[in-house]
């Protein structure tokens, strides 16, 4: 078993008393968390509860917000979003150059982790030339080609139509089963959550409430009944009540 030390070095997320707040309104409130190396947590909360300025805190992207507490993370984080943030005056292949962060094989690098969300032919795309769901996969590719230790995205899928979404599922999974990243995927999705995630987390109040581990394995089913007891249990912390039936 692993010494309390080595299980500390090999987390990928340590954060201890953190706080935010916007002028006078406090959004987190002393939130302590830590995420295991390799481990894939879903973070759900209801509208306004501070899920993006909980993992802007954690990318170093909350200039300008008060707060205390202490953030630990790795050297390679990559961080997707809702818009694939791809830059319109460069192609494909150029856009996920970008996430090669200088490296001396950024050129091959990135034609490998093009393929591998299944783009191969479209390097010389412009942006505005692919889909919606191809740009997250675009994206998906520049987050994972310098091989990240942690990924951190917020609702990298809720733009999407319901079926390309499944599909993403399917290639996040793999992904993430190939590079074994940390993730911390924020989503409004109880279901995208539970098929994914190791772990849900549910932010409330300023801080984490309901902490599950989804023992299920892999692939799971958006229809398996096995899902049916994780989801009542987390609309109940979100606060909704499931209609009877
Ligand atoms: P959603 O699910 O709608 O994306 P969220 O859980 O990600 O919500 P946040 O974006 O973290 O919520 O916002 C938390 C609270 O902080 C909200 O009440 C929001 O209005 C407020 N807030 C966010 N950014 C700022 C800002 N730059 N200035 C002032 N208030 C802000
Ligand atoms: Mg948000």
């Amino acid at each position: 078993m692993a010494t309390r030390t080595e299980q500390l070095t090999r987390a990928a997320i340590r954060v201890a008393g953190l706080t935010r707040a916007y002028g006078d309104r406090v959004i987190l409130e002393g939130i302590d968390l830590e995420i295991p190396a390799g481990q894939f947590v879903a973070l759900l909360g209801r509208s306004g509860s501070g899920k993006s300025t909980l993992l802007r805190a954690l990318a170093g992207l909350d200039h300008g917000v008060r707060g205390t507490g202490t953030i630990t993370i790795p050297d390679r984080v990559s961080v997707a979003f809702q818009d694939s943030r791809l830059l319109p005056w460069k192609r494909l292949s150029d856009n996920v150059i970008l996430g090669a962060k200088g490296s001396p094989d950024a050129g091959p690098r990135s034609l490998t982790a093009i393929a591998e969300v299944g783009l191969a032919g479209r390097e010389r795309a412009w942006p505005h030339q692919l889909s919606g769901g191809e740009q997250q996969r675009a994206a998906l590719a520049r987050a994972l080609v310098n091989d990240p230790e942690l990924l951190l995205a917020d609702e990298p899928f809720g733009a999407l139509d319901a079926l390309t979404r499944i599909k993403m599922h399917e290639l996040l999974r793999d992904l993430v089963q190939r590079h074994r990243p940390a993730v911390l995927l924020v989503t409004h999705d109880v279901d995208e959550a539970i098929v994914l995630a190791d772990r849900v987390i549910v932010l409330d109040n300023g801080a984490v409430g309901e902490d599950i581990t989804i023992d299920l394995p892999h692939p799971r089913a958006y229809g398996d009944h096995h899902l049916a007891e994780y989801r009542g249990r987390l609309l109940a912390a979100l606060g909704v009540v499931p209609a009877e039936v």
